[in-house]
């Protein structure tokens, strides 16, 4: 199944969530089903960014955006922890400080985008300016409108550049939102990720969800796509966000450099070496 046909936002079309099944899980039955494919598709990724590093070209931008318990963490853990470090940032956008309030809202954002042969992870993002900003009327309804066109303005700049950026936005439903939540309480592991704002936003729910749906249409472009993932089953979030990804880096087909030496010059200075290392043996 091509997953990224089937989860992209088509540009200009209209979003509707709840047309959208967030238990959907395609062929698969169980999370064992799954197994071998995202094994396989982690081992991809893993040598594509090799490749991508190698050739210090390009570099690629993920963009996570759900509600709380939503499954970014977990995703940036299973599926992006295949990436060599060497090659890959990961980013959290909270509630901006006194100096990134101070500037305009894409300057925190465009420090932290990959440099040449990067992957950047943002868990989070400018998103959240026209997003909770909206929600809780912090922005007019008339500058979140100002702020999708610079939205799309940045991703042209950032995709002429040679960035290849991908959006995620993990869609559950608020039964599966309530379950986590209760997991929460009862995990003494997971305890320290409650949050007082997981319950006081929770009435702002149809709200989140129709500024979703207002950004994902105003914001999908052929270069910076919008992904749907239902996500109400971690194990086939993790595939579909994987596949999805490993398949984008696969299509720019990193090329590793030619080698900055004369490789048959090398080889004969190889020679040389290891015949005088034999003669002091
Ligand atoms: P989890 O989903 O696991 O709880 P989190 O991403 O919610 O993690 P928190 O520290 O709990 O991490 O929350 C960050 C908060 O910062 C979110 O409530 C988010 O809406 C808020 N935030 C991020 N960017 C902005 C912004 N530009 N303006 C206002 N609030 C923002
Ligand atoms: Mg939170």
């Amino acid at each position: 199944v091509n997953y990224s046909k089937k989860f992209a936002v088509e540009p200009g079309s209209a979003v509707r969530l709840d047309d959208m099944d967030p238990s959907f899980t395609g062929k698969h039955a169980s999370e064992d089903d799954a197994k071998a494919a995202v094994a396989k598709d982690r081992e991809r990724l893993a040598e594509l960014q090799y490749r991508l590093y190698a050739e210090n070209q390009r570099s690629v931008l993920i963009v996570l955006q759900a509600l709380d318990a939503g499954g970014k963490d977990g995703t940036v853990r299973h599926v992006f922890g295949a990436l060599n470090p060497q090659g890959a940032t990961a980013h959290s956008f909270k509630v901006p400080t006194a100096e990134e309030a101070a500037h305009d809202f894409l300057w925190r954002a465009h420090k932290v985008t990959p440099a040449r042969g990067q992957i950047a992870i943002f868990n989070r993002s400018y998103y959240e300016d026209v997003l909770v900003t909206r929600v809780h009327g912090l922005v007019s309804k008339d500058a979140i409108e100002k702020r999708y066109d610079r939205i799309v303005e940045f991703e042209k700049n950032l995709a002429q550049a040679g960035t290849r950026i991908l959006k995620f936005f993990l869609h559950i439903s608020a039964d599966e939102q309530l379950r986590r939540f209760e997991q929460r309480l009862d995990d003494p592991r997971r305890q320290w990720k409650i949050s007082e704002s997981d319950y006081s936003e929770r009435p702002y729910w149809d709200a989140y969800r129709k500024a979703y749906e207002d950004t994902l249409e105003r914001t999908s472009t052929n270069r910076a796509p919008w992904y749907v993932i239902p996500a109400n089953h971690k194990w086939f979030r993790n595939l579909a966000v994987g596949r999805i990804v490993t398949d984008a880096v696969d299509e720019l087909d990193p090329k590793y450099p030619p080698p900055a030496v004369d490789i048959e010059k090398m080889r004969a200075a190889f020679h040389a070496a290891a015949e005088l290392s034999t003669g002091t043996a």
